[in-house]
């Protein structure tokens, strides 16, 4: 099957020939059929399956011609950074079509120039659930004119405590609309969403990450929590990494660890929430341009993040939710390359070993950690993190594989609503309730 078969116009195939795409997604090849046919849609579908292009091709269809005035389109996001990501894709699919207009609204940066392109007009607004709540209540902005609604990464919203904010939302735009949910898991809580907001919705599912996940080479080292760091500078280091991406679980963990890592001579930095719009974007950028190493994430931060061919992906907290494991590891080996992931697992995650085992149904092979420098503790008070000559120079016996001591060598420093059916959304082509 080829995009052409999908039923999308001349200039949004000749943008996806552009970014070079010669077959859709699963994702895109049932999702992009059914928006276009004005159906709800619950899809299960993680970031990296080509979810953002599977509503976004369509809605653009729909939307034809520009209607600056109130938007007819919004997508809610859980993060500012998946919020600019789908921008840029509704802009970039959207080229060579008339002149749609999308705004982007997210909280942490000032109001006014969000406010000022909204009184612009626009078609498209894509948000996350909180600052749009807060314009909308200001009246700086008229949901009456949604025609259709997108929840990306659903799951993600709830689990950020959006439900509030969402429910406020629902309750100002127009029964009569068009709903899409993207969500990677299924909870209760999502079901219930779902239950609530969409009207017989075509139900996705495309294949889950651990379907695919053979193109991913995933190894586990168990090492004890206080020597993961120095495990992490050696295989960096030794494996000369040049791009990885490197989960903890805290925003406080993911500076420590960027510290640690810069004092192994690694150039690294660190994207949370805690951080400024700024500084994630500066973050980001020099990731992807080579000037810094490693990129250490927390889960929320790193969520939307669209890095090409990213090889490798650091688990250096394993996450206690299964299926973000399943989300992290899906970051390298995207759009059919291969990759790499690697999990650095101390004794007191072996529970969560076990339940990301259970989730993706293999158990995960188990690396012998290789032999890597351990500086003595550092004196009181001081943070060095300066390698120092261990032990009497030689190498002890490799531990059997799956110990979660190090392999400690001396000697020499460890190298650095409803549905309307069909038809568009233009104005005034909504039939009410
Ligand atoms: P997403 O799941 O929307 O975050 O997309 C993941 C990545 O796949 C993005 O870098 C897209 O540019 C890319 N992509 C989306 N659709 C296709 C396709 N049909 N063929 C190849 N790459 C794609």
């Amino acid at each position: 099957m080829s995009f052409t078969d999908l039923g999308l116009k001349p200039e949004l195939l000749r943008a996806v020939a552009e970014k070079g795409y010669d077959t859709p997604s699963p994702i895109q090849r049932e999702a992009i059929p059914a928006v276009l046919s004005g159906r709800d849609v619950l899809a299960n579908a993680q970031t990296g399956t080509g979810k953002t292009a599977a509503f976004v091709l369509p809605i653009l269809q729909k939307l034809g011609a520009p209607q600056p005035g109130a938007p007819r389109v919004l997508v809610l996001t859980p993060t500012r950074e998946l919020a600019a990501q789908v921008a840029a894709s509704a802009r970039d699919y959207g080229r060579f079509v008339s002149q749609l207009r999308t705004v982007v609204i997210f909280g942490g940066v000032s109001e006014k120039p969000q406010i000022e392109a909204l009184r612009q007009g626009c078609d498209i607004v894509v948000a996350t659930p909180g600052r749009l709540l807060d314009l909308a209540q200001q009246r700086q902005l008229d949901l009456r004119g949604i025609s259709c609604l997108v929840l990306d990464e659903a799951d993600r919203m709830l689990d950020m405590g959006f439900i509030h904010a969402i429910r406020q939302i629902l309750k100002l735009l127009p029964a009569a609309r068009q709903n899409l949910m993207f969500s990677a898991t299924y909870s209760d809580d999502i079901r219930a969403l779902a239950n609530r907001m969409l009207h017989e919705p075509v139900s996705i599912q495309v294949a889950p990450r651990n379907a695919t996940a053979e193109r991913i080479d995933q190894k586990v080292y168990k090492v004890a929590k206080e020597h993961k760091r120095h495990l992490l500078a050696h295989l960096i280091n030794e494996g000369q990494w040049s791009q990885v991406l490197v989960f903890t679980r805290t925003k406080h963990g993911a500076n420590r660890l960027t510290q640690q890592l810069e004092g192994a001579g690694i150039r690294a930095a660190a994207i949370h929430g805690n951080k400024s719009q700024a500084a994630r974007v500066r973050a980001l950028e020099d990731f992807k341009a080579g000037r810094i190493t490693a990129l250490v994430a927390t889960e929320v931060a790193a969520r939307g993040l669209d890095i090409k061919e990213l090889p490798y992906v650091v688990n250096y907290e394993l996450p206690n939710v299964p299926e973000d494991y399943v989300h992290r590891i899906g970051r390298t080996a995207r759009a059919g390359g291969s990759g790499n992931a690697v999990a650095l697992v101390s004794q007191d995650e072996a529970s969560l070993l076990r339940d990301i085992e259970k989730l993706v149904k293999m158990s995960l092979p188990v690396a012998p950690a290789p032999a890597f420098a351990v500086p003595p503790p550092a004196p009181a008070g001081s943070e060095s993190t300066r390698e120092h000559t261990h032990g009497n120079g030689h190498r002890p016996s490799p531990r059997p594989q799956g110990s979660w001591q190090p392999r400690r060598h001396g000697g020499g420093r460890a190298p650095g609503a409803r549905s309307q059916g069909g038809g568009s959304y233009a104005r005034g082509a909504r039939r009410s309730g």
